[in-house]
């Protein structure tokens, strides 16, 4: 199947597809579950815009969920990742490109005399990063229970799949099958923003709980950030009761700010330091990594040093590196700005053209990350985000698609805006916006 084939249609290209790979996807966000009709199939991304087997070009507000900040394929990363490939695709040992992201990642983490993380493992999925997190976690403390929140996602290993947002909210699981209950059993889910809920899970089990867990700011299931002193409640909380915190920062790492959301809590009065810090999406720049960063007396207890184990055949892949080490020495202040303010831009423009049309929403914001729900009141948890007007956005999401624009296809998902949005991605976009908020109107 090559990309010019005439014939090909997204039905058809989706058919093949349904026929070999459960429901034709490898990741059950990108099956336009909640939004009806068929996913795109796209052969190429540059800059703002995904192309389909078609041939027709997309602005993408998906941005690869996340990776993307300088933009799809970026020449300069492309460039390093292919005279990387040239010496070789894997070498199962050590190499100097894993020493320099690591390097470059305990820098970007030293905010105002504190330092977020001094050690990073490499893994290659978010996933991995969580879940090593806390067997850390669980070695550095002999407890066992975790604390995360309702509808913040930290990836599909068994015990942090409860009520996790993402697909997971998309299609409207409460969970996952296949996971024993032993295992959730041994994850409290609190709701968001409660810090009473957090005082009385401490009470309910004293002296068993290993750590909480929580996105930096909450960002798939719609945005659900955090409260003005939040974090700092966590970590005090955590460590008055012998437990630690884990800011899961796979998504708003090297996202919202060179340092985070951990910097930009900071760099806004926030005084906490994460036990740990999980990383993944744009510090691969595209590719396969993620990493689990901290202090170094957590961080070796891992093996070979420690007790913890952990491993992985195509940690610190040399492409992967080369990707993420582009990527994160080309992310300067620039490219924040730049993304910042186009996604201030899209914005406005969104919340105008539904103001336009009477839709009642609410949009909410982690730095440049924003999501809108259907519903007059802020969203402040995982109840609110999911008491809205949802199916406004089936209707919503494919205006925007009929005037070449790709959204992501939930409600429950941010936008995700990228510096190569220049100014024309963005008039497209806010071209399209007032169709889009026509149909919502009328759905
Ligand atoms: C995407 C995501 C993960 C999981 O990362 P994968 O690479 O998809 O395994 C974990 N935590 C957060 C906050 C994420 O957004």
């Amino acid at each position: 199947m090559s990309a010019t084939d005439s014939d090909l249609t997204n039905e058809t290209a989706a058919a093949r597809a349904r026929a070999v790979i459960p429901g034709g996807v490898n990741s059950p966000v990108r099956a336009f579950g909640s939004v009806g009709g068929t996913p795109l199939s796209i052969v190429a991304a540059h800059g703002a815009t995904v192309t389909d087997v078609t041939g027709r070009e997309y602005v993408d507000l998906v941005a690869s969920w996340g990776p993307a900040l300088l933009g799809h394929a970026h020449p300069r990363v492309v460039d390093a990742v292919q005279r990387a490939a040239s010496r070789g695709l894997s070498f199962g040992a050590s190499t100097p490109g894993e020493t320099e992201l690591a390097e470059l990642v305990v820098e970007r983490l030293a905010v105002d005399g504190a330092r977020g993380i001094e050690r990073l493992r490499l893994v290659s999925t978010g996933t991995e990063a969580t879940m090593t997190a806390i067997r850390i976690a669980r070695g550095a403390t002999g407890r066992d229970v975790i604390i995360k929140f309702a509808g913040h996602y930290h990836g599909h290993s068994d015990g942090l799949l409860a009520e996790s947002g993402s697909g997971v909210a998309t299609l409207g699981l409460p969970g996952s099958a296949g996971v024993p209950a032993p295992i959730a059993g041994l994850t409290l889910v609190l709701p968001y923003n409660d810090r009473a809920a957090v005082r009385d899970a401490f009470a309910a089990h004293p002296g068993r709980i290993a750590a909480i867990i929580a996105e930096g700011a909450g960002a798939n299931a719609g945005i659900l950030a955090p409260e003005d002193g939040f974090n700092d409640f966590l970590v005090e909380t955590a460590h008055r009761e012998g437990a630690l915190f884990i800011l899961d920062e796979v998504l708003t790492g090297f996202r919202v700010d060179p340092a985070g959301w951990w910097g930009h809590e900071r760099a806004r009065g926030a005084g906490y330091v994460p036990d740990l810090l999980t990383f993944g999406k744009v510090i691969g720049g595209g590719m396969p990594l993620a990493g689990i960063g901290g202090r170094a007396d957590l961080m070796e207890l891992l093996a070979p040093l420690g007790p913890v184990y952990q491993a992985g055949t195509l940690s610190g892949n040399p492409l992967a590196v080369a990707a993420g080490v582009e990527t994160l020495r080309l992310a300067d202040a620039g490219v924040y700005a730049a993304v910042d303010a186009a996604s201030a831009r899209v914005a406005s423009a969104l919340t105008a053209a539904l103001a336009a049309e009477g839709v009642a929403h609410t949009l909410s914001f982690a730095g440049n990350l924003f999501s809108v729900a259907f519903r007059e009141a802020p969203v402040r948890d995982y109840d609110d985000a999911k008491d809205q007007e949802a199916w406004r956005y089936g209707p919503f999401f494919h205006a925007m698609l009929a005037h070449g624009v790709s959204l992501p296809p939930s409600v429950f998902e941010a936008w995700f805006l990228t510096a190569a949005h220049d100014d024309d991605a963005l008039t497209r976009i806010e071209e399209a916006l007032p169709h889009a908020a026509r149909a919502a109107a009328a759905a």
